[in-house]
């Protein structure tokens, strides 16, 4: 035998030529004394304890006088030698007695009727052929160790064939027969029908009961052995796709038709499902895993796909065999499902990881209409992390002092002189730079920290205005425009913080104006109505941002302590177009009409206007035509810093303009 073998060695470099080596005397099949029918009972191991009166049926019954131990010695006959022999030739369970040279010295009955050969047939046979002991180079090894005296004992579970084509599994124990050094002893217990129940088990655990598809946790399973195959094994394409599946409105037929229908209907969708894998399957090695994730959610898993384009064809694939109606005994019911499809390289990809890119990417599916397919759009994604981190971190941020304002001049049309500024909040974030507010203003309404960054915005932007107050007392004050979102009004008391902002700094009230969009006053009633009212009593002017947006209700909206009108940028983006040259091109008289018409109105109503968005000089000619009184835009100015201003005002100063 050579020791330094790596593989599995063939089994018969552990039989040497000198059979005769083999001392262990093979056993009559059957012996004298003990089989069965013989009426001595399978009594008590040498030194049991038995109860002091014969059990019935014992034959022989010798006691001791004075002792309750019946010993070994008591039962002279079935102590013998030739006993153990027959009990081990007759024993249900299968045993083989086993030179250290790995062949069989003796085999028992049952061992014979296992393999499906006479028990004497099996004396001088390979063991390890018998029950497969060479097949794996670890049991292989550890065999070898117990016949070398090594180890104390090998335990496995083989799966054999049986000569009339059955396949059985069996437990086989290899060990060390006390006393005996040149042997040991095999037995293999068939537990086969064991391991049918554990695989039955097993099925019922892994598979749903409703649609018999895979569930959940299998899933997962073949998902992570699959990334783990993809990852690492040569021959496929490394690639993983993944199809995840939810049923449109399935909660409405549960509702309205109950369980059982709604249970009905999730059997035969997974029906078509599975056709659809099979169908994709038919024409490449593997059939997609189709598994019913919980609830109204499907998954198609594609192990080795070879891109994008194949997922988008079953997807498409699923889609179409769902829109055909279902017919559920009587009730004919339509469904639709939306679907997130992720496909790519396995490695550095986890179960985890492509399930919820999976996850996101079924519900841009959903957001975007339902009834459709979607592909996962990593820049799409990186946005959604990106919100997570800004809004996670937002409070916090404004406790840093991460923002900082800037301001854009609000121009008299007539003269061009600057009126006021509008605050514009930015933040400056550690990680991804200086951030618009389109970014994180909606992130601060909803998680009500917009409360606290308001303030400290009307704060800022009232302590700046009055410094250009003070700063620059031979020119016309400026006004500053401070955006404030609705749930600061109702959230918080904007009328005692603006109060309060008002008195610190000194500003006087009609240096301020807030602007509220159009939404945020329409339907005012209650508190932020009275708000408002408290806020115009003040002295302080409300505008309207973005209007045009929104319900463009002026007639409402002159019924509210409101001043100022600001025109969304989309009428002026709307007027036209200029060329270089100065000419105007696509010219939308439309558009300039309903401005002219909603700029007489608003004046009549004792508004006054603001148009945002003025780029070019043609839009301010035209906007000035037609009465607009102040204009906001990268004609003027884009949003700058406070020194910026600070500087226009000190020009605007020396020239008399302001
Ligand atoms: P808004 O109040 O309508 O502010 C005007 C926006 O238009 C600003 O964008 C400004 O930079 C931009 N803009 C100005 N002139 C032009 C132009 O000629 N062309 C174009 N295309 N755009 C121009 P910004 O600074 O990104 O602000 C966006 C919005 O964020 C603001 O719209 C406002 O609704 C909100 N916001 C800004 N600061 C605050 C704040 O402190 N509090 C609250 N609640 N919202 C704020
Ligand atoms: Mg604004
Ligand atoms: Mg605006």
């Amino acid at each position: 035998m050579s020791g330094t073998s790596e593989g599995p060695a063939p089994a018969a470099d552990l039989v040497r030529p000198a059979v005769t080596e083999r001392h262990i005397e093979t056993s009559p099949r059957t012996s004298a004394g003990l089989h069965p029918g013989t009426s001595v009972s399978p009594g008590p191991p040498p030194g049991t304890s038995v109860p002091s009166e014969p059990a019935p049926g014992t034959a022989v019954s010798t006691r001791a006088p004075s002792d309750t131990t019946v010993s070994a010695h008591a039962f002279p006959d079935a102590a013998s030698p030739r006993t153990f022999q027959a009990a081990f030739a007759t024993a249900p369970l299968a045993m083989a007695v086993v030179d250290r040279e790995g062949l069989v010295v003796t085999a028992n009955e049952s061992l014979g009727d296992l393999l499906g050969s006479d028990a004497e047939a099996l004396t001088g046979r390979i063991a390890s052929d018998l029950v497969d002991l060479a097949s794996d180079t670890r049991t292989w090894h550890a065999y070898r160790e117990v016949l070398r005296g090594r180890q104390a004992r090998l335990r496995c579970t083989r799966r054999l064939k049986h000569p009339d084509g059955h396949s059985l599994w069996v437990q086989v124990t290899v060990a060390p027969l006390p006393a005996q050094e040149r042997a040991v002893l095999i037995s293999v217990a068939d537990i086969s029908a064991r391991r049918e129940l554990q695989a039955r088990l097993r099925h019922l655990q892994m598979h749903d009961a409703v649609t018999r598809l895979p569930n959940r946790t299998l899933f997962f399973e073949r998902l992570t052995a699959a990334l783990e195959a993809e990852a690492y094994e040569e021959g496929g394409t490394g690639r993983i796709g993944l199809c995840y599946l939810d049923l449109d409105g399935f909660k409405a037929v549960n509702d309205t038709l109950g369980h059982r229908i709604g249970d009905r209907l999730l059997a035969a969708v997974a029906e078509r499902l599975t056709r659809c894998a099979d169908e994709a399957g038919y024409a490449r090695a593997a059939t997609p895993l189709v598994a019913r994730l919980g609830g109204d959610e499907f998954a198609l898993l594609v192990e080795d796909s070879t891109g994008t384009e194949q997922l988008a064809d079953l997807a498409e694939s699923v889609l179409r065999s769902l829109q055909a109606p279902f017919d559920l005994s009587g009730q004919r019911l339509s469904v639709s499902a939306s679907i997130g499809v992720v496909e790519r390289r396995a490695a550095g990809t986890s179960a985890t990881g492509l399930m919820q890119a999976a996850d996101t990417t079924l519900y841009w599916a959903k957001a975007d209409g339902k009834g459709r397919w979607t592909l996962f759009d990593p820049e799409r994604n990186a946005h959604r992390m990106t919100r997570q981190a800004l809004s996670s971190t937002l409070r916090a941020a404004v406790e840093r002092g991460e923002f900082t304002l800037e301001y854009q001049p609000l121009v008299g049309m007539e003269d061009g002189g600057v009126r006021g500024v509008e605050a514009l909040v930015r933040w400056n974030h550690p990680q991804f730079g200086m951030l618009t507010p389109n970014r994180f203003i909606g992130l601060a309404e909803e998680d009500g920290s917009i409360v606290q960054l308001g303030r400290w915005v009307l704060a800022t932007a009232c302590h700046q205005a009055r410094r250009w107050q003070l700063d620059h007392p031979d020119a016309v004050p400026i006004f500053v425009s401070v955006n404030v979102a609705v749930r600061q009004v109702w959230d918080s008391d904007l009328v005692a913080d603006v109060a309060e902002i008002l008195k610190e700094t000194g500003l006087p009230p009609h240096l301020l104006q807030l602007e509220l969009t159009e939404s945020a006053v329409m339907g005012s009633a209650g508190r932020p109505l009275q708000a408002l009212q408290a806020l115009s009593d003040m002295g302080v002017r409300i505008a309207i941002d973005d209007f045009g947006t929104g319900y463009s209700n002026l007639a409402y909206l002159s019924r509210l302590p409101v001043s100022v009108l600001k025109l969304d940028g989309a009428f002026v983006r709307g007027f036209q177009y200029e060329n270089r040259d100065g000419t105007d091109t696509h010219p939308n008289p439309a558009d300039e009409v309903i401005v002219e018409a909603l700029i007489q109105l608003a004046h009549r109503l004792g508004l006054t206007v603001t148009a945002e968005c003025v780029e070019t000089a043609s839009q301010a000619s035209r906007l000035r035509g037609i009465g607009c009184d102040t204009g906001q835009g990268w004609l003027y100015s884009r949003p700058v810093a406070a020194d910026r201003i600070s500087a226009l005002l000190e020009a605007a100063a020396t020239c008399g303009q302001v």
